[in-house]
């Protein structure tokens, strides 16, 4: 009697088990199906909305060191012509030099609505009040919307709140400022890094440069530097200003969102004046990975490392050049630079 007891007891727990068993498959089958839903549908986003690409593209610096036409300054800025857009990427450091330097070059700014400022660095923002001052009794809308990175307003130790100052003067003249934080397309087939992470230890700012925050004084790591970058039917062309950020850090971030592009294109400052051989041979190494193919190397990049990555990347003085102002990109041509830069 007891042993039929127990074995009833037995054939009921397992049955018990058994729809238990059945529930957690049911549900573990239901969430597959919720999970491949979701994925699904993403997918089909994606491939219903594809990367638009730019075949009209052109860029011409307007600020550097080297110069035989117009002249050179410790700063950079490059103007971006996208078919009839145009950005102003950086506005140089001297407040007249971008303007000067796009008059003897031919080129008008008075139809520039939107500026891209790299960072707070007074090398890459000096021109830009000139330029709406100047520019504003030719077309009303020159100059009048700036774009920044999250963190450009942060109070620096030791140092005037000039982009604060920058801020207030301008949006008093009806100047509009966007602010990103994270990768985002401005203009179709352009688009902005925001605050690039840092995944590599390229450690391209001044440790001495303090911040003010609520925590009390920590490092300024620049945490606002942003490049622009352009998805072309000719790879991404990626437009630096200083390069704080790192080179191969921006690069990482804009690969995680284009995994299917190479990188063939870097213009601009990139920080590597100071570079050890070993941290160039790093970096050239890293290039070749994102499919470099060529390099106008302006500003901060420094000219012996311009000179030494295009060894290590076994490139010609065709495809990797010391940047000088006037200096010419194309998607048809690829860099056409000054004479004394050939
Ligand atoms: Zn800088
Ligand atoms: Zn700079």
């Amino acid at each position: 009697m007891l042993k039929d007891f127990n074995c009833e007891l037995r054939i009921c727990s397992s049955s018990i088990c058994s729809t238990r068993v059945i529930s957690i498959r049911i549900c573990s089958i239901y969430f597959v199906l919720m999970f491949w839903a979701v994925c699904f549908h993403n997918n089909l986003t994606a491939q219903q909305t594809p990367k638009r690409q730019v075949s009209d593209l052109k860029i011409t610096t307007l600020s550097t060191m080297l110069a035989d036409r117009g002249h050179g300054e410790w700063g950079y800025s490059a103007l971006v012509e996208v078919g009839q857009k145009k950005i102003l990427f950086d506005t140089g450091r001297y407040p007249e030099t971008v303007l000067n330097n796009a008059q003897r070059l031919g080129i008008d700014l008075s139809e520039v609505e939107d500026v891209v400022l790299s960072h707070n660095h007074g090398d890459h923002t000096g021109g830009v009040l000139y330029l709406r001052e100047h520019l504003k009794s030719i077309n009303p809308t020159a100059i009048s919307r700036i774009h920044v990175g999250k963190g450009i307003f942060t109070k620096r130790v030791g140092r005037p709140h000039s982009m604060q100052v920058l801020k207030d003067s301008l949006e008093a003249d009806g100047v509009e400022f966007k602010i990103y934080d994270s990768v985002q397309e401005i203009f179709p087939g352009v688009w902005l890094t925001g605050n690039v992470p840092r995944k590599y230890d390229e450690k391209n700012y001044n440790p001495n440069s303090k911040l003010e925050t609520k925590q009390g004084e920590v490092v300024d790591i620049v945490a606002e530097d942003m490049s622009l970058f352009i998805n072309t039917t000719k790879g991404i062309v990626l437009l630096s200003g200083c390069g704080h950020s790192g080179i191969i850090n921006t690069m990482a971030l804009i690969q995680s969102r284009f995994k299917e592009k190479k990188i063939t294109t870097a213009i601009g400052g990139f920080h590597l004046l100071r570079a050890s051989d070993e941290q160039l041979k790093w970096t050239a190494n890293q290039l070749k990975l994102f499919g470099l193919q060529q390099m106008n190397g302006a500003h901060c990049t420094g000219i012996n490392s311009l000179v030494q990555l295009r060894d290590l990347m076994k490139g010609s003085r065709q495809n990797y050049v010391v940047g000088s102002v006037g200096d010419l990109f194309t998607l048809e041509q690829g860099i056409r630079p000054g004479a004394i830069a050939r």
